[in-house]
């Protein structure tokens, strides 16, 4: 029996990770310590009563007397906001998902690890912020990391048990987002609905904003960094329409181990929850055939410039992801409050990174979870419209 908890249960990547632990109830697998959403209170506790949970958190303190009431004689405890996320965190499991969106899925995250639980990371922004804090709090706990973006899930796979020192290069694929094939005129009148749909996934509103702008393969290039500890010119994006191949790993011997798939993250999630085994997952099989043939462009950066930032992020070091994340997020933050244009995100994001680099340099990798979160606060006023 593994005690497992998901943070952001009621998002995107946390309902498939839910939708996974329900297909196996009965077989005793799995005991659920600990689900957390937002807003949505009824499906927090739907699912926190479905899967029997000891607790279930909503980050927002003023909904505590809602989720109580939601969650009246089910046995499920009731807590609230962002301490209450950090003692849920404390809670000790085997497994724990962060699927909390934004740099507020660090810190619980982050305490996770450091009690020992094996981390299934969604969140890429934790990556971004704090690779070297994150991975110095696994060492120390003698736990791991396992990456969820699917993305990083095919790397891991592809790679197996090659070294390192035989990787040439790693190339993620990028579907291209809502604006792939737009003109590139047409992009700065962009309205929020239009970057809020995806040609091949479904996924929460951030990220698929993010996909349309790039920031989203601009962070996960700095998460291959993080993660696999990869040297930044060995990491590759290459747009890929049908989305299909998530991930290639080029070895020194000319061979190319690609990970294949549907588009579905319960791969992803699936995976890390049965790792190091695999276990049977509800993803549609492979049909060649029938899709006929796989297309791949170059990333035009002048259309997504954040794949350049990203670059720039890795190449300046210490707290540049931190800097670069949190900007990227109050960015987008105005861009769905209609307070800038599509085509002001990026530039946004550009000058609070050479404004706070100015002011303090990046040079120090983050010690600590405070460092991090002063200069995410210091990134989000620089960039707010
Ligand atoms: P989502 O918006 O669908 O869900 C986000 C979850 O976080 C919800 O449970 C929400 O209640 C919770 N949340 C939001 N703000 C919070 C806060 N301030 N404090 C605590 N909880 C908060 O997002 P998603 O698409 O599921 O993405 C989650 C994470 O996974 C993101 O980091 C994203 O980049 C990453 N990811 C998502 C996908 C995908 O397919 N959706 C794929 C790869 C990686
Ligand atoms: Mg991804």
């Amino acid at each position: 029996m593994r005690r497992i908890s998901i943070f952001g249960a009621t998002g995107s990547v946390g309902a498939n990770c839910v939708d996974l632990i329900r297909r196996e109830q009965g077989s005793g697998a799995y005991r659920v310590v600990a689900l957390t959403g937002g807003r949505n209170i009824a499906r927090l506790a739907e699912m926190a009563r479905d899967l029997q949970a000891e607790i279930a958190v909503t980050a927002y303190p003023d909904l505590l007397d809602d989720l109580r009431a939601a969650l009246a004689g089910s046995g499920t405890e009731a807590a609230a906001g962002p301490e209450a996320l950090i003692a849920a965190a404390q809670r000790p499991a085997d497994w724990v998902l962060s699927a909390i969106v934004g740099s507020a899925g660090l810190a619980p995250g982050l305490t996770a690890l450091q009690g020992g639980s094996i981390l299934a990371l969604a969140n890429k922004e934790s990556l971004v912020c704090a690779g070297p804090l994150l991975r110095r709090a696994a060492d120390a706990a003698g736990t791991r990391i396992l990456p969820v973006d699917s993305e990083h899930s095919a790397v891991f796979q592809a790679l197996g048990n090659d070294s390192l020192d035989s990787v040439k290069t790693v190339t993620i694929t990028a579907s291209g987002g809502a604006f792939r094939d737009w003109p590139l005129e047409r992009l700065a009148a962009a309205t929020v609905a239009e970057a809020s749909t995806h040609p091949n996934w479904a996924m929460g509103q951030r990220i698929t904003i993010d996909s349309a702008s790039m920031f989203n393969k601009a962070m996960e290039v700095i998460e291959a960094k993080e993660f696999f500890g990869l040297r930044p010119d060995q990491i590759r994006v290459v747009v890929h329409p049908e989305s299909i191949i998530h991930a290639m790993v080029s070895h020194i011997d000319g061979g190319t181990i690609a990970h294949l798939g549907a588009p579905d993250m319960r791969h992803a999630i699936g995976y890390a929850l049965h790792w190091p085994q695999r276990g049977a997952l509800p993803v549609a099989d492979l049909d060649l055939a029938a899709l006929g043939r796989l297309t791949f462009r170059e990333p035009d950066e002048i259309r997504w410039p954040a794949l350049r930032l990203a670059r720039e992020v890795m190449q300046a070091g210490g707290m540049a992801g931190a800097v670069f994340n949190a900007a990227k997020e109050q960015a987008l933050d105005d861009f769905i409050a209609g307070r800038i244009a599509f085509t002001e995100m990026s530039p946004r994001v550009e000058n609070t990174l050479s404004a706070l680099s100015a002011q303090a340099g990046f040079a120090a990798d983050p010690d600590d979870l405070q460092t991090v979160l002063e200069w995410d606060q210091a990134a989000r006023q620089e960039a707010a419209a």
